[in-house]
């Protein structure tokens, strides 16, 4: 049977619950003890597949294709599983199914409620992930801070747990944040108090207090928690911002979180090991020469929207012990001063997106990527990118494009998937999830994988259109990744270029610390080879 662990917050968002989640995961994990986790997300939407990432920051997506939350990328990273749909539930998939039973007529003569017919739906998808994973610890993290209205079901969900499951088998985490007031140099302690109480409003009593907090936390801060929230002293567990993410789990373990879990909830735990983890975090904090790489996308205002990409190159970094400079090039901008910025980095990364805004400064990067010779990385969106320009390039015109920006082009290089032709309905449709590939041996991509066929995820509706395959081949450009069926170019380089690849997979989300992704170390391993501002000769292809 397995045991819950929920985790709540408080006082503000952006306080690092996801991180911390992940972290109590690695700290369970290092001790033997299989861990699965589950994101509860209040909002109305289904999945954030249809978000902005200006709202919502970067969409994830799990092996077996749901778009979800980016936590559930921290929890993959950190704990070293692969999660699936069922980790990650929102309010939109809830009442959707409680709206389509009573229409079935499962309640025939009923009412439909929150209390209970909500929250048993909430608790039936909790319960799934123990089901599916049969893991002996489930952490779930519910989204949104406490008080907030869209959140009130799932609380009174996870309430109802303790007495389901059995005192024992449940424990409380809220994670609040302690300001600091700089006039008089002191941590406060109120916000965390009011939170606590909005909590046990609802009749959740927390087990344990995560204080994160910029600045050091004193025994008698520790104390006050203790006693005005009535936890134990040692379950006041402080959060002090780090260095590094990676840190974290360091950080939870050395105050004691760890052992505290073992023993409220029974669990037989071997001795904890985080050895690996804590040479890991010792290298990356080490001073490093940078490699500076250029990301090129139009939602570099929000970093979040591209957070896997940041840590796959971060990963990647460490294992040439560099540390990853980014410099954040918003492709809108990237007009007549485009060379000044690019001459500056020794990598241009384009990651995914959709959308014909800022796509022209995109293509220009690829040009200036492929005159000068300076490694180019292109995700999804990103190939398809190199394929316009490259075509533009062969056909010498400005019509080469893709129908998602210009449904009536000449050389419309990227075209809808076959199987996306006819679809209305924006939300879940795209090619989504793992598929395998199979790469051609002597290429850069069967070099940097080392074996011939992968597996990695996807998430769009266009690809490279076969039509041109012939001439854009004959000019340069190697398909040297293709589905079994040899049907879909899932990877392209340019021939006679030192590192010109893009995938039409996402190869950030399989990337972790301990192990980086092979794409990505190929690409920072040419780009610390480049010279900035080292303006290459450009070498014709052919
Ligand atoms: N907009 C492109 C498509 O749908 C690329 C998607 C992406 O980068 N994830 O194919």
């Amino acid at each position: 049977m397995s045991k819950y662990i929920f985790i709540t917050g408080g006082v503000v968002s952006s306080v690092g619950k996801g991180i911390s989640v992940a972290s109590i995961g690695k700290i369970l994990k290092s001790r033997g003890i299989s861990v699965s986790v589950q994101k509860l997300d209040p909002y109305l939407n289904v999945d954030p597949g249809t978000m902005s990432p200006f709202q919502h920051g970067e969409v994830f997506v799990t092996q077996d294709g749901a778009e979800t939350d980016l936590d559930l990328g921290h929890y993959e990273r950190f704990i070293g599983v692969e999660l699936t749909q069922a980790s990650n539930v929102t309010s939109g998939q809830v009442y959707s199914s409680v709206i389509a039973q009573e229409r079935r007529g499962d309640f025939l003569g009923g009412t439909i409620q929150v209390v209970p017919h909500v929250t048993n739906e909430i608790k039936r998808r909790i319960r799934k992930v123990a089901e599916i994973s049969q893991a002996e610890v489930i952490i779930i993290e519910v989204g949104g801070t406490v008080g907030d209205i869209e959140g009130q079901p799932f609380l009174e969900a996870i309430r109802q747990m303790r007495k389901d499951e059995g005192r024992d088998n449940v424990l409380y985490i809220h994670v609040t944040f302690l300001p600091h007031i700089a006039a008089t140099d002191e941590l406060k302690t109120k916000p965390t108090q009011h939170s606590v109480n909005e909590l046990r409003r609802i009749g959740i009593q927390p087990d344990v207090i995560l204080c994160r907090s910029d600045k050091e936390i004193s025994e008698g801060i520790k104390d006050k928690i203790s006693l005005f929230c009535d936890v134990d002293k040692e379950a006041v567990i402080p959060l002090v911002t780090s260095e590094t993410i990676y840190e974290v789990p360091l950080l939870l373990e050395d105050a004691g979180l760890g052992e505290f879990i073992v023993r409220r909830l029974g669990l037989t735990a071997g001795k904890s090991n985080l050895d690996e983890w804590r040479d890991m975090v010792a290298r990356l904090k080490a001073p490093k020469e940078p490699v500076i790489i250029g990301l090129v996308g139009k939602y570099v205002g929000l970093r979040d929207a591209y957070y896997s990409v940041r840590e796959a190159l971060c990963h990647a970094a460490l294992a040439h012990n560099r540390a990853v400079k980014i410099e954040w090039l918003d492709s809108e901008q990237l007009d007549g001063a485009a060379d000044d910025k690019l001459r500056q980095v020794q990598g241009i990364i384009v990651p995914g997106g959709f959308g014909y805004r800022g796509i022209e400064g995109m293509i220009k990067a690829a040009k200036f990527a492929r005159e000068r010779e300076v490694p180019y990385f292109g995700l999804c969106l990103g190939m398809q990118i190199m394929v316009i320009e490259f075509g533009r390039w062969v056909f010498h015109s400005e019509k080469v494009n893709s129908t998602e920006f210009d449904a009536n082009s000449d050389y419309p290089v990227i075209d809808l998937l076959p199987e996306q032709r006819g679809i209305e309905q924006k939300g879940g449709t795209m090619r989504l999830g793992t598929y395998p590939c199979h790469l051609v041996p002597g290429t850069i991509a069967a070099r940097a994988y080392g074996t011939e066929v992968v597996y990695e995820r996807h998430r769009h509706r266009y690809e490279f259109n076969n039509n041109f395959r012939q001439p854009l081949e004959e000019a340069g450009l190697v398909p040297s990744g293709l589905s079994p069926d040899g049907r879909l170019v899932e990877i392209a380089e340019l021939r006679d270029r030192p590192w010109m690849l893009a995938c039409q997979f996402h190869p950030e989300f399989k990337s972790r610390p301990d192990s980086p992704h092979p794409l990505f170390l190929g690409f920072i391993g040419a780009a610390k080879e480049t010279l900035v501002e080292g303006a290459q000769t450009s070498l014709p292809l052919n």
